[in-house]
């Protein structure tokens, strides 16, 4: 698989501080980009591999993209891009893969009525306007706060103290954006099981994965281009062991539902090159995306198994009921601590679940 990275370097001004803005666009298939700002303007913000994809599909009647990044500034830095690279600017239909501010931030700037997103979007949106984009802002305050103060006390310049600058311009420039430019922007299109969305040329279907992550996590598939989009589920490609699953603490964790939902995208008659996450470095392909399933299948099995015969949730948790398995799969991982430990922490999740 090949892939063409460009980086355009743009400069951006505002009233204090002047630092580059920079785009890196990922050419996935003929029809199909990733976008995201560059690292620098994401370091230290806390995204996974300080990436957040936006995916662009170039349609007979219009763009299709998918998530609209964290802020209205990284919006429109990656708008702009976009219409650049596949020389059109009408966005035909903008797709939310859920409503966590990395993936619906940026859709005020799009004034069109086409947002996309599953019905329970809605009220992830509203909790990031109502809490969290509050928290965000307290959580830079305090940033730039603190580094300020370092700055105080280094009395030599130089590359310290140019670093410990960029940081607080960056602090700043994102806190100047979310007070004044960031307004909530909920879908206007929404659906419950799925939806398939047919612009010009090109057939794109919407499936909700069911409870985990969020509340309103969809997979979008890009049929003519073999392209699936899976946002942030199971945290894909953010961490180490980049292709291991991991299941969400604190949350409702729909099993069946993912396996359901998985299995149907998974089908034989769909065709699937690359899998697309959104803080992922590099597409994965649909053998991931099988043992994902696969590994929910056999979780959901052994689980409901041990219940049945009094095995403890502990037993389950040793990878060595699941030798095989992860043998049968060592193409795409290889047991290690961290993989334990990982699987460790999704049978005690999904024990809660499973019944
Ligand atoms: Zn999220
Ligand atoms: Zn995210």
């Amino acid at each position: 698989m090949m892939h063409f990275k460009l980086i355009i370097i743009g400069l951006l001004f505002t009233c204090n501080f002047t630092f580059a803005r920079e785009t890196v666009v990922k050419k996935i298939t003929k029809d199909v980009i990733t976008v995201t700002p560059g690292k620098n303007q994401l370091h230290t913000l806390g995204w996974p591999n300080d990436i957040i994809n936006s995916i662009a599909v170039k349609t007979t009647k219009g763009i299709v993209l998918i998530d609209t990044q964290n802020s209205p500034a990284n919006a429109r830095l990656i708008k702009k891009k976009i219409i650049q690279t596949l020389n059109d600017s009408t966005f035909v239909y903008v797709v939310n893969t859920h409503g966590h501010s990395c993936h619906s931030g940026g859709n005020c700037i799009f004034e069109q009525d086409n947002i996309v997103a599953h019905t329970n979007s809605a009220t992830e949106i509203k909790d990031y306007d109502d809490l969290f984009l509050g928290q965000t802002v307290d959580f830079l305050r305090k940033k730039i706060y603190h580094k300020t103060n370092i700055l105080d006390t280094i009395t030599a310049t130089g590359v310290l103290s140019d670093s410990i600058n960029k940081a607080i311009d960056l602090y700043k420039f994102y806190e100047n954006d979310l007070i004044n430019n960031y307004q909530a922007r909920y879908p206007d299109i929404t659906f419950d099981d799925t939806l398939t969305l047919t612009p010009g040329n090109k057939t794109i279907k919407l499936s909700y994965m069911g409870k985990g992550h969020g509340d309103a996590d969809i997979v979008v598939y890009i049929k003519e281009d073999k392209v699936v989009c899976t946002g942030n589920l199971f945290h894909l490609g953010s961490y180490k062991e980049e292709a291991m699953p991991s299941f969400y603490k604190n949350r409702e964790n729909d099993v069946e539902h993912w396996i359901e939902t998985l299995a149907a995208l998974l089908d034989d008659k769909n065709e699937i090159d690359y899998v697309i996450s959104t803080h992922g470095k590099k597409p994965f392909e649909r053998k991931n995306l099988q043992f994902i399933l696969d590994y929910c299948t056999i979780v959901n099995e052994k689980i409901k198994a041990a219940k049945k015969s009094v095995i403890a949730l502990e037993v389950l948790q040793n990878t060595e009921l699941f030798e095989d398995f992860f043998k049968n799969n060592t193409n795409i991982l290889r047991l290690n601590d961290t993989i334990k430990e990982m699987h460790a922490k999704n049978i005690a999740i999904a024990w809660k679940y499973i019944n």
